[in-house]
């Protein structure tokens, strides 16, 4: 048996449930239904080539739970997608969003397909053909169901998305909120790009400003000087690197699965990327060490450790290996549950995708709102007597004897941007969240974090299922 057959996320993350349903008082029947997926749809579907030929592909949109509406989360193009990881990555989907109370229920989608073999006109051609049939079977929607970018997709699929669902949906006023992680020009939000990464950033930075935690682990309180592997530098690593970076962290390593940089001395994570994009990968680097075996780079020296790649990466086999004292997982289920019981046993703090992650459904959140509503965030356009309020300012500060900062200036004169208040409401949901989960964690003297926030998800949406009621 493959290792892929063996190892099945949607399992997994129910032992996460149960693990969580120990420490709660919930009739079983609930238990299950909340663990189960309300709806899967696996459809095949052909692709025309240039030449004639012609291939038939595997699609996939399931829908966790209905206990929200409309559900949400992620299309994600990968020739390892198949029905048990669409589940698992759905039913996280439900989790992530209860926890940092986003009023969705979960989803997921997918087409098995490596995106590197095929072109963009094939892609376009694929995406819209996928978009075409989850319209056919009421699977998108604005208030049915949000697909939105994940791994192997970004905004340019979601362009394709929104274009396709407004062809059959002419009429509809508020068919932009379709699909989230659009262009700016195509009615996105400004920030969604950053936001998952900037969420990570987010919630490293809240874990290691806990004494009592840094102190059981031996490490220095803050993010500057701290030692960081990351394993994936697609958005989500890319992004989540970059504001680790800008804090004082230092990235001494860069995994990708064909090969990655090592350097003591501090990788400049926006070189390597542009150098990645011009070369499809990291060999001939000058700067670093460039290792073959990259999954190997797990186990290397650092204090922590940002697998924000793919799932099923920490297993049992190299979970004994890992030497960080933190694990942020800014991938969905990059730790398995056998692996996780290793890593607790050794003392390492694991920060769980469903809460580390959840800065880009957050904003997604924001970007459906905006479109729902059809009015830009921040402040509208409008012409500044800028000379008049620099006077004032300069007034305000002779007299207070203050300085004000470029930014604030800036936020005085013309208001928050969209940007701003996106950033903004981003940062105080990841902070909440982290405060809230590490409450129940001291609360229930829990070991796992991960327990703690499933705990805390699961009772949301218990009460949610409850107030709703079973029909008929
Ligand atoms: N694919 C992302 C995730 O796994 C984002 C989902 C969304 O914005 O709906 O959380």
């Amino acid at each position: 048996m493959s290792k892929e057959q063996k190892y099945s996320l949607f399992n997994d993350v129910c032992g996460f449930v149960d693990d969580a349903a120990k420490h709660m008082n919930l009739n079983p029947g609930l238990i299950e239904q909340i663990k189960q997926c309300n709806s899967i749809y696996k459809f095949n579907f052909p692709l025309r080539h240039e030449d004639g030929t012609y291939e038939t592909l595997t699609g996939y949109r399931v829908q966790h739970s209905h206990h929200k509406l409309p559900v949400k989360g992620g299309i994600r193009y990968s020739e390892h997608v198949n029905e048990d990881e669409v589940k698992g990555l759905a039913a996280l989907m439900t989790y992530k969003c209860a926890l940092v109370n986003v009023p969705f229920g979960g989803a997921k989608g997918g087409v098995r397909i490596d995106p590197l073999k095929y072109n963009e006109n094939q892609l376009e051609k694929i995406t819209r053909r996928y978009t075409s049939e989850l319209i056919k079977k009421k699977f998108i929607g604005p208030a049915i169901d949000v697909p939105a970018p994940d791994y192997g997709t970004s905004a340019r699929e979601m362009a394709w998305i929104v274009d396709t669902y407004e062809a059959f949906n002419p009429e509809l006023i508020n068919a932009k909120g379709c699909v989230t992680g659009k262009p700016l020009s195509q009615h996105g939000i400004d920030g969604r790009t950053e936001a998952t990464g900037q969420g990570v950033f987010f919630g490293v930075r809240e874990a290691v400003q806990v004494e009592e935690d840094m102190q059981l682990l031996g490490l220095s309180v803050g993010m500057k000087g701290k030692t960081v592997i990351i394993q994936g530098l697609g958005n989500v690593g890319f992004y989540s690197a970059k504001y680790i970076q800008e804090a004082g962290a230092k990235i001494v390593g860069v995994a990708e699965w064909n090969g990655g940089i090592y350097d003591p001395d501090g990788v400049d994570i926006e070189a390597l990327k542009s150098y990645q994009l011009k070369n499809k990968g990291f060999k001939g680097y000058t700067k670093g060490e460039f290792i073959k075996n990259s999954l190997e780079m797990l186990t290397y020296e650092c204090d922590i450790l940002v697998p924000a790649a793919l799932e099923n990466q920490i297993t049992k086999e190299n979970a004994k290996n890992i030497k960080a004292k933190i694990i942020a997982e800014a991938a969905n289920g990059p730790v398995t549950q056998e692996a996780e019981k290793i890593l607790l046993e050794n003392g390492v703090l694991v920060i769980p995708d469903m809460y580390l992650n959840a800065g880009g459904v957050t904003v997604s959140y924001f970007e459906w709102l905006k479109n729902l509503s059809r009015v830009s965030f921040g402040k509208l356009e409008k012409r500044y007597d800028m000379e008049k309020y620099d006077k004032l300012l300069k007034t305000i500060e002779n007299a207070t004897g203050e300085r004000f900062t470029d930014q604030e200036k800036d936020l005085l004169i013309k208001g928050a941007s969209e940007r701003d208040l996106v950033l903004s409401g981003l940062e105080e949901t990841m902070v909440e969240a982290y405060h809230a989960m590490n409450k129940t964690r001291k609360d229930k003297n829990i070991q796992s974090l991960r327990t703690a926030a499933f705990i805390l998800a699961i009772e949301r949406i218990a009460v949610s299922y409850m107030d709703l009621g079973i029909f008929p």
